[in-house]
């Protein structure tokens, strides 16, 4: 039977609650136990899928097709193990499915309440597959006090009374801020946010403390005794250079040996951390450093663009370089000469996005990557763009463009996209079933979603990436290129070296005669890891390297 982490938070939000909840799960697995992460979020909306980037950040796929939290990201990269659908929760879709049951009169006429209804539905998603692994971690959005979250507490509240004893642990991150008047990290604050715990009912066995400096003994016991802690069960975590490190730095402050104590299990022997040893190692010393251009929307929000981030690093790593992404607004090159913001990169990236916004921009920057021969990787939205790019200046197919922005021109009473060579497709083959697509669908409902197969061809770039000639990669998109431009392309040298199995959907295409072209209908950052770096990024990375020692 699983033992229960659950991870809360207090005082503030962004402290690093999916990090630290990762690097626990981390360090577990290193000590050979099997770990499941999971998200619960206080929130109504049904999934982050509909939220705006800079509402939620980016939504992160899971192979089953759902959209869920970012942190599910963290968790994967950080274990190795695939989220699934039932790793994510929100308020909204507990209430949906409360409200689901009460219209099928699954409740038999009784009065439906929070408790022990809505509660009882939380419990009943934490559980699932709780036999399947020896640790569920699971952390809860948000921070105590909020009142979209208090089902969520009162869930877990009760959680530990319906299993045997010494089956649930609670762990809780607070922040100690750092007053200059008085030179002290104050512990208030802290003292506040374990009180309101407790006055729900539940009492944390570890306190994670995140501050911007070492936590003097006399600060970290007055903390132990208001808090009602042991003084070693104080976790001090402090600001980190890289967020690879946090399982290192959490195992030197005893996170996973105060979790293990407080279920009663022998400590001994240590976690082999040789993996995190190694990648730290590879961050701190680089053997040189890669000038990316990431040419997209949200430039403003790392958030938005996260495991892009995470898998630019993880290319890094993998060539023993630093990748030092810069952000830049794709619009400018609508503006100007692309030359004069991209001369000096050693590769471009256009990232996934939505909407016509940018386009323009982002095809220009195709334009030039294809032209000067410096490495390109284009995702998703990023491999429409490449192909348009190709469409119209070496296939001549004037006016090509996206479907996707038909909407936009509508609204402003312009003419619809001429040549619509990426266009929505109403259906698709998943194994041998046909998959209908509502283009007036709600909006989640008519994107292609999670993971699919795709086949590449022999000899290709793409092929001698991955090693291998059948992949299965992640997909968050309406929109496809379409099939019957192929040979034309090819003939102009953007080569289709991906389809669906089924040939009809083109998945990646690359120019066998460019140091490093490749477009991906997918979103391979998705399932890059600092230990197992994506094949695409490390290639892409690769070739930034050489290009670097070209100039
Ligand atoms: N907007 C494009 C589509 O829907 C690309 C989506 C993406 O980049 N994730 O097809």
């Amino acid at each position: 039977m699983a033992r229960f982490v659950f991870i809360t938070g207090g005082v503030v939000s962004s402290l690093g609650k999916g990090l630290t909840s990762a690097s626990l799960g981390a360090l577990l697995q290193a000590r050979g136990y099997s770990v499941r992460l999971r998200k619960l979020d206080p929130y109504l909306n049904v999934d982050p899928g509909t939220m705006s980037p800079f509402e939620h950040g980016e939504v992160f796929v899971t192979d089953d097709g759902a959209e869920t939290d970012l942190d599910l990201g963290h968790y994967e990269r950080f274990t190795g193990v695939a989220a699934r659908k039932t790793d994510s929760v929100s308020s909204g879709r507990i209430y949906q499915n409360v409200l689901d049951k009460e219209r099928r009169g699954d409740y038999l006429g009784r009065t439906i309440q929070v408790i022990p209804h809505v509660t009882d539905e939380i419990k009943d998603f934490i559980k699932i597959g709780e036999d399947e692994v020896d640790f569920m971690l699971c952390e809860i959005g948000g921070t105590v006090g909020d009142i979209e979250g208090l089902p969520f507490f009162e869930a877990i509240r009760q959680f530990q009374n319906d299993k045997p004893r010494g089956h649930v642990v609670f762990v809780h991150l607070t922040l100690l801020p750092w007053i200059k008047a008085a030179g002290e990290l104050k512990t208030k604050p802290t003292q506040h946010s374990v009180k309101e715990l407790r006055s729900i009912g539940i009492q944390p066995d570890v306190l994670v403390c995140r501050a911007d400096r070492a936590i003097p003994e006399r600060e970290r016991e007055k903390i132990a005794r208001f808090c009602n802690v042991r003084p070693e069960a104080v976790i001090p975590a402090l600001d980190l250079t890289s967020i690879y490190e946090a399982p290192l730095k959490m195992r030197e402050a005893g996170l996973d040996r105060q979790v293990l104590d407080a279920f009663g299990i022998d400590v001994a022997p240590p976690p082999n951390l040789q993996k995190w040893d190694d990648v730290t190692d590879r961050i701190h010393n680089p053997d040189g450093e890669v000038k990316i251009a990431v040419v997209g929307k949200y430039t403003d929000l790392e958030d938005a663009y996260k495991s892009l981030n995470e898998a630019l690093t993880h290319g890094g790593i993998a060539n023993r370089v630093k990748v030092q992404p810069e952000w830049i607004d794709a619009q400018i090159f609508e503006r100007g000469d692309a030359a004069a913001y991209l001369e000096g990169f050693n590769g471009v990236l256009i990232p996934g996005g939505f909407g016509e916004r940018g386009t323009e921009g982002k095809i220009r920057a195709a334009q030039w990557a294809r032209e000067r021969e410096i490495p390109f990787l284009g995702i998703c939205l990023g491999m429409q763009m490449a192909v348009i790019e190709a469409a119209r200046n070496q296939a001549k197919v004037k006016d090509a463009g996206s479907e996707e922005w038909n909407t936009d021109r509508a609204e402003r009473g312009e003419k619809p996209v001429k040549n619509p060579i990426i266009y929505f497709m109403p259906e698709w083959l998943e194994g041998n079933e046909t998959v209908e697509r509502d283009r007036e669908g709600d909006k989640g409902g008519s994107m292609r979603l999670g993971a699919f197969p795709a086949t590449l061809t022999e000899g290709s770039q793409v092929a001698d990436a991955y090693q291998d000639l059948a992949i299965s990669e992640r997909h968050r998109h309406r929109f496809e290129v379409d099939i019957s431009y192929r040979e034309q392309l090819e003939q102009c040298g953007l080569m289709f070296s991906g389809l669906s199995p089924d040939g009809r959907l083109p998945e990646i295409v690359e120019r066998p005669d460019h140091p490093f072209f490749v477009g991906v209908q997918f979103h391979p950052e998705l399932k890059s890891k600092p230990f197992e770096p994506h094949p695409l990024f490390v290639g892409f990375v690769k070739a930034a390297v050489a290009q670097s020692r070209l100039v």
